[in-house]
């Protein structure tokens, strides 16, 4: 039996590094050997090639797995203890006048909205593997609007070993809906009311919406909903071309594009 690199533009995901850049070896039939044995495209950064002929791979360097080894996750029993006192939560409270009980319960549910002391609520950023990642604390006023006078603050950080994802990335494993990104938390919960057809994921802020939090959308068709003023809108279609260009598809959507002072599409229901 003789065996040799597939000639075909196949690649498969490196054994090594994990991007989509392997060429497999075949032998005389045509069949694939063991998923370990070929040879990776990249040869600069990865350089993994394993032949049947040889005793061992070799490849350049082992790729950086800091993620998975190094980050701390908050404990399910941490997040438990704030799904509680939602009477006194006052976005909660403007979500039940507003929309109603059962679709605020279904909100609460679906994006594990806590509670914080002094009527706060708790916004809990967690992975598409449930890890739970950190969680922010926000302050609104009784209309909804955010209370300024009580800052945001995130509760795990990351000099602490803590990284922050997409709020709402842990729907993003239930379902094959499209996707929506707004910069707020409350944007989201309240547009994935209005709008249930939608996945709706906030970015936390005009500048959350990293590369490094989007590769969570690989694979899945992406709207970038700006909030309506001129910086953002700018900000984020900038945004979109640099994500296209690394394999994500994400475009632009905006619905309204005459308004300009800075509200979002929530501010409209
Ligand atoms: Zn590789």
């Amino acid at each position: 039996m003789k065996y040799q690199l597939e000639k075909t533009s196949k690649k498969h995901p490196c054994p090594n590094c994990g991007y989509k850049r392997f060429v497999r070896f075949i032998d005389d039939n045509n069949l694939y050997l063991d998923t370990k044995f070929g040879r990776c495209d990249r040869q600069e950064s990865c350089g993994y090639f394993y032949s049947p002929y040889h005793e061992k791979a070799t490849f350049n360097q082992r790729p950086k797995i800091m993620d998975a080894q190094t980050l701390k996750y908050v404990p399910l029993e941490t997040l438990k203890a704030t799904l509680k006192n939602y009477h006194n939560n006052t976005l909660i409270n403007f979500l039940n006048n507003t929309f109603g009980r059962r679709k605020t319960l279904k909100a609460i549910a679906d994006y594990y909205i806590g509670t914080a002391r002094n009527g706060g609520t708790i916004f809990w950023q967690i992975d598409k593997h449930k890890n739970i990642r950190t969680a922010k604390r926000m302050f609104y006023k009784t209309d909804g609007h955010r209370n300024k006078q009580l800052p945001d603050r995130y509760l795990y950080t990351s000099d602490k070993g803590y990284q922050t994802c997409l709020f709402g990335e842990h729907l993003l494993a239930e379902n094959n809906k499209i996707v929506a990104i707004v910069e707020s938390e409350k944007t989201a919960i309240i547009c994935s009311i209005q709008y249930p057809e939608i996945t709706w994921l906030a970015s936390s802020g005009l500048e959350g919406l990293t590369v490094r939090k989007m590769k969570a959308l690989i694979g899945k068709e992406v709207l970038l909903v700006p909030d309506f003023s001129t910086h953002a809108r700018e900000r984020w279609q900038h945004k979109a071309e640099y994500l296209l260009q690394h394999n994500m598809k994400a475009v632009l959507w905006d619905p309204y594009p005459e308004i300009v002072d800075g509200r979002d599409i929530a501010d409209l229901f």
